[in-house]
């Protein structure tokens, strides 16, 4: 028998290192294996704790310490599960099972089940099996063609095609050449990358090493929110075993392949998720965007050709080099092909970490897989996308999410949050919150970016104090669209992005606050 306790930062804030402590304690001289996990994707059943009888898994959640002794005793012991306890078991029908059986689960598939800390727990679902395929057997363009095959998009949100961006680093002359995966997660309520690193480090590893080989990359760097130290510390580590086992370095699995991956910790500057601000942040310059071209694929990192891709995008890698292209693109739609991770959070009954085909619906996703509104109360609107993306309507929650859906919309995909409001929800307040959050994090280059937000912010001030005019949504939409057209990256481009979207939506909301004073 197992005992696997969920030790991301979801579960540890919930007292999971506790669990685990009783767990320690309470199977000393049994015949039972404990050990830990990353996040098994319930974050709103957290701690859980997954229990493995002859073969039987069963998962309990919201487990608290002194209800360890019993599962012990009952479970391990006298070999019968606490079904009252039970979130999610094979034989066991649980208002929970609909949140894991509606999903897809590719990338997030070893998630909650590998232990994060150890190279051994990887290798034992076909951990390194990709990359050693593609030096066996694979040329660098067969990779490439592979992954174009695919359909792979960026999943950091802005959707380019993995492949062509990876062929243009790859065609760049030059000997030197950086992959950097972006794990600059800034977006409020997103936490899609940082459970991806702390559950499965050397997915992102390897994908890293399918991307260096691809394009002819020995050296790449993870660009990392130092405010994520449990990441970092699962990263330090993974590097630390995949170099002494021979992944990393010189001549990897004897081929003539050579590549190493660096760690650099960025302060939390939201601009610096920005691909050329990101580069400028490596190099230990000011994190400040610049204009393109010369692309980063052209001339990146110490102005040598360069390949960004975030988390999800390098954690898909290896699952399509192994299992083939075909595999992934029966998922998803036309244009937008395989699955996504969503931080699903806000009013929501089932909030977590979720993979879902594209293409399925955001109804399907809040009352299929979120269970409905954690308040009760009816479904107003969905954020997708965090403070660049836009604000869905419960009037068209059965918009497809896809790239092309959503972008049609007003809204976009983004990185993978998805807040979800209810009816109580004051859409002005929500939209002057994301735009309080790019304002504060403006780099402050351009003029439309640094003062027109700060115009358009305090026209929202006044409007919620009561003390709004005639004319300021007007005034709005008009520094909106100066803001979109005279800001130099996408965090001015989009900064915008949820006060029109909820003034196109809920604009009488915005009247009421101005017309009757509140
Ligand atoms: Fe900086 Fe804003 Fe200009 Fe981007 S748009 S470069 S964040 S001032």
């Amino acid at each position: 028998a197992t005992v696997t306790v969920g030790l991301a930062s979801c579960g540890i804030a919930a007292g999971a290192q506790k669990v685990y402590d009783a767990f320690k304690e309470s199977l000393e001289g049994l015949p039972v294996q404990l050990d830990f996990s990353g996040c098994m994707g319930m974050c709103y059943k957290e701690p859980l704790v997954e229990v493995k009888v002859e073969g039987q898994q069963f998962i309990y959640g919201k487990v608290q310490p002194e209800q360890v002794k019993r599962i012990v005793e009952e479970h391990l012991q006298a070999k019968k599960p606490i079904t009252e306890w039970l979130v999610a078991a094979e034989q066991l029908e649980t208002p929970d099972k609909t949140f894991l059986d509606r999903q897809q689960r590719i990338l997030l598939k070893y998630c909650g089940v590998i232990n994060p800390e150890t190279i051994e727990s990887y290798f034992t679902v076909d951990g390194y099996k990709a990359i050693e395929k593609a030096l066996k057997n694979m040329s660098p363009e067969q990779v490439i063609e592979e992954i174009k095959l695919s359909g792979l998009r960026g999943r950091g949100g802005g959707g380019f095609p993995t492949a062509t961006k990876w062929a243009l680093t790859r065609r760049s002359p030059g000997k030197d050449k950086y992959v950097i995966c972006n794990a600059d997660e800034g977006d409020p309520g997103a936490f899609m990358d940082r459970s991806v690193l702390e559950s499965n480090p050397h997915s992102v590893l390897e994908g890293m090493l399918l991307a260096g080989y691809a394009m002819g990359a020995n050296n790449g760097y993870i660009y990392i929110r130092a405010e994520y130290p449990l990441a970092v510390k699962r990263l330090k580590l993974a590097l630390a075993e995949a170099r002494s086992t021979g992944l990393l370095g010189d001549n990897i699995l004897d081929s003539s392949f050579s590549f190493d991956i660096q760690i650099r910790e960025g302060a939390g500057a939201f601009v610096c998720g920005e691909e050329t601000a990101l580069i400028m942040s490596i190099e230990g310059k000011r994190g400040m965007p610049r204009i393109r071209p010369p692309f980063p694929s052209e001339a990146g990192l110490w102005g040598k050709p360069t390949s960004i891709n975030n988390v999800e995008t390098f954690a898909n890698v290896p699952w399509i080099i192994l299992n083939g292209a075909n595999s992934f693109n029966q998922y998803g739609t036309e244009t937008s092909k395989g699955t996504k991770v969503f931080a699903l959070a806000g009013n929501i009954a089932r909030g977590g970490l979720i993979e879902v085909p594209m293409g399925i619906t955001i109804n399907e996703i809040v009352y299929d897989i979120g269970g409905g509104l954690a308040s009760g109360k009816k479904l107003k609107a969905v954020q997708t996308g965090g403070p660049s993306g836009g604000c869905i309507p419960a009037s068209l929650s059965d918009t497809p999410v896809d790239y092309e859906s959503l972008r049609k919309i007003g809204a976009i995909m983004g990185s993978g949050g998805m807040l979800i409001m209810d009816e109580s929800t004051c859409m002005v307040d929500m939209a002057k919150f994301f735009l309080n959050f790019t304002q504060e994090e403006s780099c402050g280059k351009c003029t439309f970016c640094r003062i027109g937000t700060k115009r358009m912010l305090e026209i929202l001030e006044r409007i919620t104090q009561g003390e709004g005019q005639r004319g300021d949504i007007e005034l709005l939409e008009e520094l909106a669209d100066k803001i979109k057209a005279g800001s130099l990256c996408g965090l001015g481009q989009t900064a915008p992005n949820p006060v029109l979207t909820t003034i196109k939506f809920f604009r009488e909301e915005y009247e009421a606050h101005i017309l009757h004073k509140y």
